[in-house]
Parts: C-alpha cells; structure tokens; sequence
C-alpha cells in the first residue's frame, strides 16, 4: 500500500511516498505531488527506509534504569513535576524540545508549560538555528514570517546565498536552483560564504568573506544603493518607517568600499560586482541559514540583508524577498505554536492582552506573564540548580549544545532529568533518570510546516514499535494527572490540531499573520487527507497564500515594515595567540544532527566516515599536516581529535568541523564542546559558526582497523577511535598513543573467551582475528591509516554463520584477494564511488551527462553533482 506522508530531516519539507507490505516500509519515493520536491528526494530521504526497524529503539518506559509500565512512569513524572512546582515554584521546571517534533505534540507541550504549570521556561534546539531570523522578522515585519517560496528561487533573476550550503543541507532546493539556472542562464547566482563550498557549484560569483563581517556587507550595500540612487523611494515613504536612521549608521560606517572589502577580507571589484548584482536586478531572493544565523550578531544579519530588500522594495512579489531557510522539519511548526521560550502561542507575545486572550482560550488559569529562557540560559539554570526538572523531548543537547561537556555535568547534578526518545541511547539519556518511548517518524501523525510556510502531514506508515507512544499522548497523559484533565482530553492529534488553528484566528482581527483557522473544523476525515497547504489560510484564503506582503500591509503598530539600524560588531570568539584558529562548524551531505537517526544507515557513513578537520592548504603546510593525518584541536572547554583533510577551499587561518559526531561513534569528536556559550543578545542563539582553537597533529604509537561483531559489548576506551556501523559489524578506526598490547589485552579479556584467535605478526605490522564457533568475532589490523583497504569483504564475512576453512585463512589478508577499491563513495544513490567515476572520466566521460549515461551517478537526487564536476574538473 501506497502511503503519502512527509520527510523527517531539513526543513525543505519534501513529501515522501511509502510502500508498506506486510507491517514494513518496503521502499521508500519522492511524491510526485507534493509541491516541494515533486518527487525527488535527497540521500537522506531516500534512505529513510534503512534507519527503521526495533534495533536501537527505546520500546519501554524506564523509571530508575528500571523498565516499567506506562502507567507508573506517567505516574512517577507528574507527581515529580508536581512535587517540584509546588515546592520549588513553576520556574524550577523547564521542557527543552525538538524541531523533530509534529505541531500538535509542540502545542501540548507549550500549552501544558506556559498555560498550566506556570512558567514560559520552554525552549527548543530550533534556538540553535533559526532564532536569529526569527528575531530579524519580527523586527522588520511585526511577525514571525517568511515572505518568500520556493517558486520565488526559480523565478528570481538573482539568488544571493548567504551563509547557507544548500547543495548539503538543503538538496533538493539545491537542485531546483540548479535547475532554474540552466534554463536561464541569464539567471546570476552570488554565494556568500567564508568556505568555498559545494553551493559554489552554480555561483557566478563567490565573496568568502572574513567570518563575522555579514552585517558590514549589507550595511555597505545599502549606502551603494542610496549613492547610486537606486533606492525605492516610493516604497519607503509608503510603507516603511525608521528608513533614515538605517542609512545614516550605513553612511556612517559603511560606505567607504576600500574599507568595507577590507574587513570583509574580499576583492573590491568582487564587492562592488556584488553590489552592482544587486543594484541592477529587480527580482532578488537573498536565501540565508545557519551563516547568517549561528552568530553573535545574527538578529543584525538578518536585519542588515532585510533593509536592503525594503531600500528597494525587492519583496511581496515573484522571484524577491528576504528567505530564511530552516534546518530542521518542523522548526517553522515550533515557531507557530510558541515552541520558543519568548513567545505564547499562535505568534502571540508576553503581553497582557496576548496572555490573557491565550488564557480565555485555553481555560488556564495559571498563564506565564513573561518570557522563559532560551537554550544556552536554560541549561545555566539546571547547572546552577535554579531547574530543577527539565524534560527533554526528541533533541540530544547532551551534543548539540556549546560546551557540551558542560551540559552533561549540568545533567548529572540535575534532580530530575526526563527524557522522551525514539532511540534507546542518545548522550543525553546517559543523564535521564525517565526515559519515556516515543513513537519514531514511520510511526507519527500529525503536521509539519516546512520552510516556505507550508503545512503537510506526517502519516503513521506502521503502528507503534513496542510501547512507544506519540508525543502529545505522553504529554497530554501526564497533564491529566497533573490535575489538568479538562485542557489535556485529547483523543487524536486532529483535535489538537484544530485547536491550535482556531487559536490563530482567536480575537485576530488582521493582527496576526500566522492565522489557518480556516482549518479549525477539519473533520478526522478532512485531516487525514489534508494536502499541503501554505498559511495564512484564512476565509480570505481558503486555498492558502503562497507569497506574504504582497499587499504592503506589515503586522507593525504602524502597518508599515521596519529598518533596523545596523553596524558591524566583531564575533566575540575572537582567535588569540593561544587559540589562533577560527572554527567553523557545519552540517555534511549524507548525516542529520547529533546522528541518533541517521546513524543507522550504513550506508550514510560512505561519504564521510569519521569526523574531520577542512584546513586550508597553506596552514596545513605551516603545520606541516597532510590529508589523512589525525589533528587534535584544543580549547580550554575541551578537545576534538578528527582527520585532516587539506582544501584550497578553506579560507587561511579557518578551520571546518562537523555537527555530528556524538560520543558514541567518536572517541573526541563532538565539536560543539569547542564552541564557547556566547549568544546573540536578541535571539539567544549560539556564536556556533566563530569559535576558535588550537591546532596541533594527534601522534600515535600505532593506527589501524577494528572490526568487531555487532551486539559484542566492547568499546575502546583510550586514544582516538571512530565507530562505522556495518550490517553485521562494528567498524573503528583507530590511532592509540598507548601501547598497542593494552589494546589487544583488553580485546581478549572482553571479547575472546571460547574462541580461537589467529594472529600474525611481521616487524610493526600485527594482525589478529578472532573466530567463535565458526563465525568471526572480532579482527585487529594495525598498519597505517592510508594502507586500510576498503573492508566490503570483511563485512561480508561477519554477516557469515559459518565461516569456510578457507576464508578464515584470508582473513588476515584483510580483503580475499580481491583488489576492488571503489574509492571515497560520491554517489549515495547509486553506490558509484570516487574511483569508478575517474575511470571513466579517463576513458572519455567528460560531462555529467555522459558520466550519468554510463554509471547512473548524479541522476537521482543530485547531491553529490558539485564532486562529480569537481572530479570532472581535475580529470
Ligand atoms: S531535501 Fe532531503 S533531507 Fe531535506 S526534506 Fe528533502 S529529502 Fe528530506
């Protein structure tokens, strides 16, 4: 049976079509209907089906370590929360949720938090990556809302990029550019990002500039638009207000280009191309993320980008505005319902009149008057003791958040740690003292609402695995013991749903753009089929509204839209001698956050396959560093150890790390322990894009391969390590600084007994293996990280129930005999890795076309499109 529903990861929102045969999603395809991705999907997306399954799940609830029913754990949480308010008061408690969750479950839980128990201390990691341009909006608009589509990409005859890799992070939006691009190719594309990135692949211009220097770009683009009479005056004297004083802090302090492409570290004929882009385009889309957003002066980012749309009127029609893309998929859905800790729901505000029409509403007499606290303040408070319960729902800041090492000491001291999961071990359950089951993507029913405002269903494909249940049910169950049955008695997330879009039209009389109350009499049936839809969605549009402003009438007291003043402030993570290097951290192609999900797909490693460090090739030689080799970066709050991988595209003196990596699959690699809590002083969120460190090479006595049978509790403990997960087996890389005779003592006192081990032994090269009733248990090969051969064929032995006499013979040999090396894998979809592509680029492919013709590579999803024109490039 043929299921449509929506896909889990980045806020593209695309929909996703499943074929689920006998209890089980066979397969998994882009739906050619929805009108995100008319039937693409990413690498991610189509691995989906790979990363389901009871492995790994949390299926039971867990009080004390102990399993237990639902309900004694509910039990146990609402008499806790209870127990904690009354003696501690409301603000003693705190929800930090997820940008994962469907709207209905984040309504209960900001309905249960801020209308019942008394307290707005609900926050969520969409703080980590979108409140900036949340906080941008608001200033500008009088609300929390994208103008923009992603029509508005196709059609715009320039596209700025700023601060976002889209072709990674974004891929199907990604491959719509491209698209446009090639059928217009009059189209310009300008990317704005301190690393030459693979969205560099479609730019006619590149500016990587100096991290930290956003603001000053657009501020000195707005004093060139007003020298060069290209302003709209027209539309500021209509429809905007403090015009005057954005342009005299932009005069002030910006319009000097010599000075400007200085600190922006940029070619003055690369700025004032820029500029003249823009100057001479009437249909501009600037297209912002996590860039322009991670900063200590993000909320001005986005106020900078945002006056020079309103200097010319480039918004409220096809192909122009300010577009603020979302990471997550449903951090848009969080935004609508108050998932953040300064706002109520329904867009409404901590206001008397908001509070009080909020309360009416809901029947809740105990409403909170005033903001919570955000992320990074919120787990001060539980380190302090100020919290003393907190309730994690469906996020891992036990990873995502800076100084995470920090975090997890703030959890271990904290006298109530609930944690509600799909997964059965995530870093932060480590801390839990409640973990509840959650039910996991497959198995969710509910909404989403992607980046452009559009509303989609999440459908459940299979029932619950084990005991897992939905988040709103878990939540609405612990409020009804809590004593607050009458708000909570909610017997379908399309009850929840309706009353969060009759709560958007409550008393709104034009004032609030988020309004869908149109939907506030869905009947069950009308839900279950609800197609996707963009808000507003009101009586005036039924249908939806694809474009916002289109009208000039802003949500400010005034009507009118607001400029922000803006001037440059430096990052406050400023490198030192003792930590010279600027980190910058990102997301990869082919993993999703803190990997909890996305970790178990073995097929999402083969792009990237351990953490690692992108440094610029004149530093790498000054560090005298080569691709391959292990660097350790140093910070007082901790140390990340990855691989080096040496780039041109790496701006001097800067530094690249991904997100991902959490303590289980890495040994040291969780960067975000690196980046200092310092916060942007509007929207809260974290400096993550401008830390800093030092850098020195991670020597070793020994390096080499560790394989070891899936479900074998063993771990290593010391040195570096990164864990890939196979079908049937472990897979570490390893470099150890101590002797490697600990290493192969500790392997055989945990995992040896019964078994026979063959080993051998040849000046430094040491090989081991371990066989157990004819399967293979375990296998050591020390030997130099460039000399480990691709390990297909060891897998594939692990997988084997009864090893031949002949194979354990080839074990040691580490590969059969064969000599197939496909290389680094380029092509997720279609398995084509680095080496066959070169093949055939020599044997005279020499465009994507032909590339596409005879190895199938870039024709799916398209992601890995900018490395095939790379090896195109260099072939
Ligand atoms: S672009 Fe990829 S990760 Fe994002 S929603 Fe679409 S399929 Fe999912």
């Amino acid at each position: 049976m043929k299921n449509k529903t929506t896909c889990p990861y980045c806020g593209v929102g695309c929909g996703v079509v499943a074929d689920v045969q006998n209890n089980h999603v066979a397969s998994v395809a882009g739906d050619t209907s929805h009108p995100a991705n008319s039937g693409k999907l990413c690498v991610k997306g189509s691995s989906l089906d790979k990363v389901l399954g009871a492995t790994g799940r949390l299926t039971q609830p867990k009080v004390n370590g102990v399993t237990t029913d639902w309900d004694s754990a509910l039990n146990e949480v609402a008499e806790q929360l209870l127990r904690t308010m009354m003696t501690h008061g409301p603000d003693a408690i705190a929800f930090y949720l997820s940008g994962q969750l469907l709207t209905e479950d984040y309504y209960v839980a900001n309905k249960l938090m801020k209308g019942f128990i008394g307290s707005a201390n609900v926050d969520t990691n969409s703080r980590l990556c979108m409140s900036s341009a949340v906080v941008g909006y608001k200033r500008a608009f009088g609300a929390d809302a994208v103008p923009c589509n992603y029509e508005d990409l196709e059609r715009a005859d320039l596209l700025v990029l700023v601060g976002s890799n889209a072709a990674w992070n974004h891929p199907i939006l990604f491959q719509r550019m491209r698209h446009a691009k090639a059928q217009r190719p009059e189209m310009r594309i300008v990317v704005i990002d301190p690393r030459r990135t693979a969205t560099c692949d479609i730019a006619d211009l590149h500016l990587a500039i100096q991290p930290g220097t956003d603001v000053l770009l657009f501020t000195g683009l707005l004093a060139y638009l007003a020298k060069h009479d290209a302003l709209d005056e027209t539309f500021i004297k209509q429809h905007t207000e403090q015009f005057d004083a954005a342009l005299n802090i932009a005069n002030d302090t910006a319009a000097h280009l010599p000075s400007v492409a200085q600190t922006c570290g940029v070619e003055l004929a690369a700025l004032e191309q820029f500029y003249q882009l823009f100057l001479t385009h009437h249909k501009v889309v600037s297209f912002y993320s996590q860039g322009v957003n991670q900063s200590s002066q993000g909320s001005n980012n986005a106020n900078a980008i945002i006056n020079c749309h309103l200097a010319t009127g480039r918004l409220g029609y096809a192909g122009a505005g300010p577009f603020s893309i979302t990471g997550q998929p449903n951090a848009m859905g969080g935004r609508e319902v108050g998932g953040l800790a300064n706002q109520l729901a329904a867009h409404m505000e901590f206001n008397e009149q908001d509070v009080d029409r909020v309360g009416r509403f809901w029947g809740a007499y105990n409403m909170a008057t005033q903001e919570g606290l955000k992320a990074v303040d919120m787990f001060d408070a539980v380190a302090s003791g100020k919290i003393k319960a907190i309730w994690i729902m469906g996020t891992n800041p036990a990873v995502s958040l800076p100084k995470s090492d920090a975090i997890c000491a703030a959890l271990k001291q904290c006298p109530l740690v609930i944690v509600s999961d799909c997964i059965a071990h995530t870093d932060t359950q480590d801390y839990a003292d409640i973990c509840l089951p959650a039910t996991g993507w497959s198995e969710k029913d509910g909404t989403v609402t992607n980046a452009e405002r559009r509303i989609s269903r999440q459908r459940a494909l299979l029932p619950p695995l084990g005991e897992a249940k939905p988040d709103w049910w878990i939540i609405s169950s612990v409020a009804k013991r809590m004593g607050f049955s009458h708000a909570f008695d909610y017997k379908n997330p399309r009850q929840i749903f309706t009353e969060h879009a009759a709560l958007s039209g409550f008393e709104n009389h034009g004032q609030r753009c988020f309004n869908i109350s149109q939907l506030a009499q869905l009947s069950d049936h009308e839900y279950e089929h609800l197609t996707p839809i963009q808000w507003p969605v009101t009586s005036t549009s039924p249908t939806g509204t694809a474009r916002l402003f289109t009208d000039h009438r802003y949500f400010t007291p005034s009507h009118k839209a607001r400029f922000i003043p803006t001037s440059q402030h430096a990052a406050v993570q400023q490198p030192t001698s003792e930590l010279p290097y600027i980190v910058n951290t990102g997301r990869i192609r082919d993993q999703w956050h803190t990997m909890a999900i996305t970790g178990r797909a073995e097929g999402l490693f083969q792009h990237r396959s351990e953490p690692f460090i992108e440094i610029a090739t004149q530093d790498a030689i000054k560090e005298q560093i080569k691709t391959g080799d292990l660097i350790e970066l140093r910070h007082p709050q901790g140390v990340y150890i990855a691989r080096a991988q040496v780039s041109d595209d790496q701006r001097v003196g800067e530094l690249f790390a991904p997100i991902h990596w959490n303590r289980q699959f890495a040994s040291q690699g969780n960067i975000s322990n690196l980046i200092e809590p310092v916060v942007d002083p509007y929207s809260g969120q974290p400096e993550s894009k401008h830390g800093r460190a030092a850098l020195k090479p991670f020597t070793a006595q020994w390096q080499g391969l560790l394989m070891v049978r899936s479900g074998c509790k063993y771990q290593p403990t010391t040195g570096y390590w990164a864990r890939v997960p196979k079908a049937a087996a472990n897979q570490y890389y390893l470099a150890d600084q101590q002797p490697l005779d600990a290493t192969i003592a500790a392997l055989s006192a945990q995992l040896s007994p019964a078994t026979s081990v063959i080993e051998s032994s040849d000046n430094d090269i040491y090989r081991a293996a371990a066989v157990k009733n004819g399967q293979l248990e375990w296998l050591l090969a020390v030997l130099p990280y460039d000399q480990i051969p691709p390990t297909d064929w060891l897998a594939e032995q692990f997988a084997k129930p009864q090893l031949t006499h002949e194979e354990e013979q080839w074990l040691l040999s580490l590969s059969g005999g064969s000599q197939d090396d496909s290389g680094a894998m380029i092509c997720s979809c279609f398995q084509v890795g680095a080496n066959a592509i070169k093949n055939s680029i020599e044997a005279g492919c020499k465009d994507l076309d032909s590339l596409a013709a005879q190895l199938k590579c870039g024709s799916n999803c398209g992601s890995c499109i900018p490395e095939l024109n790379q090896l195109i490039a260099a072939g």
